[in-house]
C-alpha cells in the first residue's frame, strides 16, 4: 500500500472512531459512527464529483498540491497521461520515418488483406502501377491491376514465384511482381521495374536470332560446294578425308543454327497458338519409326496407358519427343532399353521417356536445361550433341503449362517426365453401353 493510501485508511479509521467517541458521550455509539460515516461519504463524493469536473474541464488546480488520496490519484493520472502523449509522439515520428523510407524505396509495395483489398501502398506503387493511396484504399487490387498472370499469382498463394507484367501507366515498361505473406493473413505485393532487364534480354534474343539467320545463307553455299566436292571423283585422294570432315562440321553448324533459331523463336513467341487435340501414342510411334533403321540403336518400346488426347501444338510436342528420344538413344548402349510412356490421371498426364543408359550424376540434373550444357563436354563434338535440346524441351513445355521432371542415377538410366496439367488433357467421353438406359 502506498503512503497516501495508508494515510487515507488511518484518517478514515480515526474519523470514524471520533464519531463513535462523540456518540458514546451521548450514549449513542452507533448513531455517532453512522453520522461520521455519512459525513466521510459526502466528503469523498464531493471530491469525486470535483475530480470528474476537472477531468471534463481540464482544470485540476485544486488537486495540484496536497498529500491527500485525490491529489495522489491526480499526480498518477498526470504521469500516465504525459507518458501516453510522449509515446504517441514517438509512434507518430516512427510512422513518419517508416513512411518516408518506404516512399524512398524504388520498388512498389502494396499491403493487401486476405481478400486482396488494398490497405496501404507506397509512392513507387503509385508511380509504377498507378495505385492511388487514398482513392484505392479498400479496393481489390485485382480489380485495378487486371493482368491475368497477376490475378493467377494472387489466387495461387504461391509466395516464391514472380511474374512479369506490362506497367498499366508507363508505356512499354515492365514490372516484376511478387507476393509475400505479411502479418497474420495479410500480403505484400512487391513491384519492381525490370524494363531494362527485359530490353537487354530481347536485344540478346534478337541478336542470336539475327546472327543465326544471317549465318544460314553463307553456310548453305558452303554446304552446297562441299556436297558437290564429295561426289567429285577428280579431287585428289589427300583431299577426300578433309572434305568429308568439313562436310560433317558444316552439317553440325547447320544443326546448331537451326536449334538456336528454334530456341529464340520459342522464347519470343507468345502463348501457344494452335491448340489441337494431339494423339500422343500415334506421335510417339511416328517418332520411333523415324529412328528405326539407324545402326546401334537400343530397343524402343511404347507403353500407351491412356487414350486421352493432349491439347497442344503438335509440331512442338513432336520436337519434345524427338529431342528426348534422340538423347535416350545417344546415351543408351545398343543392348539397353528405351520406353516411351503416355499415361493420364485425374490431375493431368505424363509423357515419359525412360532409358537404361549411362544416367546422369544428381549434381548435374538441375543444370540440364541450361543452354549449351553438356555433362561430358568432350563427347558432344563427335556425336552431334550441342546442349540445346533440353533447353528447347523446357521452353516448349513451359508454353504448354507443363514441367519437366528428371530422375536419374549414374550408371542406371534416366527418366524424363513431361507433366501436363488436367486443363491440357482431353479425356474421351465414356462410350454408352449398348442397350443401356
Ligand atoms: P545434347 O544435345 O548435348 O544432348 P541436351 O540439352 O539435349 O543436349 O542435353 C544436355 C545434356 O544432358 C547432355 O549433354 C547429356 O549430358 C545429358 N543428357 C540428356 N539426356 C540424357 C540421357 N537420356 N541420358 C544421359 N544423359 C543425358
Amino acid at each position: 500500500m502506498s503512503e497516501s493510501a495508508r494515510k487515507f485508511v488511518v484518517g478514515m479509521i480515526l474519523f470514524l472512531s471520533a464519531g463513535a467517541v462523540v456518540g458514546w458521550l451521548y450514549d449513542e455509539v452507533v448513531m455517532g459512527l453512522l453520522v461520521a460515516a455519512l459525513i466521510a461519504l459526502a466528503w469523498q463524493a464531493s471530491r469525486l464529483l470535483s475530480f470528474e469536473r476537472a477531468l471534463r474541464t481540464g482544470n485540476f488546480e485544486q488537486f495540484r498540491v496536497g498529500e491527500g488520496i485525490w491529489e495522489q490519484i491526480f499526480s498518477r493520472f498526470r504521469f500516465e497521461r504525459e507518458r501516453a502523449v510522449r509515446r504517441k509522439k514517438n509512434y507518430r515520428m516512427l510512422l513518419r520515418e517508416i513512411r518516408k523510407s518506404t516512399n524512398a524505396m524504388p520498388d512498389g509495395a502494396v499491403i493487401l488483406d486476405a481478400n486482396n483489398e488494398i490497405i496501404a501502398c507506397n509512392r513507387a506503387a503509385k508511380e509504377l502501377a498507378g495505385l492511388k493511396r487514398k482513392k484505392d484504399r479498400g479496393q481489390r487490387v485485382d480489380n485495378i491491376l487486371r493482368d491475368p498472370e497477376l490475378i493467377r499469382l494472387l489466387q495461387s498463394g504461391d509466395h516464391k514465384s514472380t511474374i512479369e507484367m506490362m506497367s498499366p501507366v508507363r508505356d512499354g515498361e515492365w514490372l516484376d511482381c511478387r507476393v509475400v505473406p505479411y502479418g497474420g493473413d495479410q500480403k505484400l505485393l512487391l513491384l519492381r521495374d525490370v524494363t531494362e532487364r527485359i530490353r537487354l534480354s530481347k536485344m540478346r534474343r534478337d541478336f542470336v536470332a539475327n546472327a543465326s539467320h544471317e549465318l544460314r545463307s553463307p553456310l548453305t553455299v558452303i554446304n552446297g560446294y562441299l556436297d558437290s566436292l564429295i561426289d567429285d571423283e577428280s579431287i585428289p585422294a589427300t583431299w577426300q578425308k578433309p572434305v568429308a570432315q568439313m562436310r560433317r562440321q558444316a552439317a553440325r553448324m547447320r544443326q546448331i543454327l537451326s536449334e538456336m533459331l528454334e530456341l529464340s523463336r520459342l522464347e519470343s513467341a507468345g502463348a501457344v497458338k494452335s491448340d489441337e487435340p494431339v494423339d500422343v501414342p500415334e506421335l510417339l510411334e511416328s517418332c520411333r519409326q523415324a529412328f528405326e533403321g539407324h545402326s546401334k540403336v537400343a530397343n524402343v518400346t511404347i507403353d500407351a496407358q491412356s487414350t486421352a488426347e493432349l491439347r497442344a501444338n503438335k509440331a512442338e510436342i513432336e520436337t519434345v519427343i524427338v529431342n528426348l528420344l534422340s538423347n535416350a538413344i545417344r546415351y543408351t548402349p545398343e543392348d539397353g532399353e528405351i520406353t516411351m510412356t503416355w499415361r493420364s490421371d485425374g490431375e493431368g498426364a505424363d509423357l515419359i521417356v525412360a532409358d537404361t543408359g549411362e544416367g546422369i550424376d544428381p549434381e548435374y540434373i538441375p543444370r540440364l536445361t541450361e543452354r549449351f550444357f553438356r555433362v561430358d563436354k568432350s563427347r558432344g563434338r563427335d556425336d552431334g550433341g550441342i546442349g540445346l535440346g533440353l533447353a528447347i524441351v523446357k521452353h516448349v513445355l513451359a508454353r504448354h503449362d507443363a514441367e519437366l521432371v528428371v530422375t536419374s542415377e549414374s550408371g542406371h538410366g534416366s527418366e524424363f517426365r513431361c507433366r501436363f496439367p488436367a486443363e491440357r488433357v482431353v479425356v474421351e467421353p465414356p462410350v454408352p453401353l449398348a442397350g443401356g438406359a
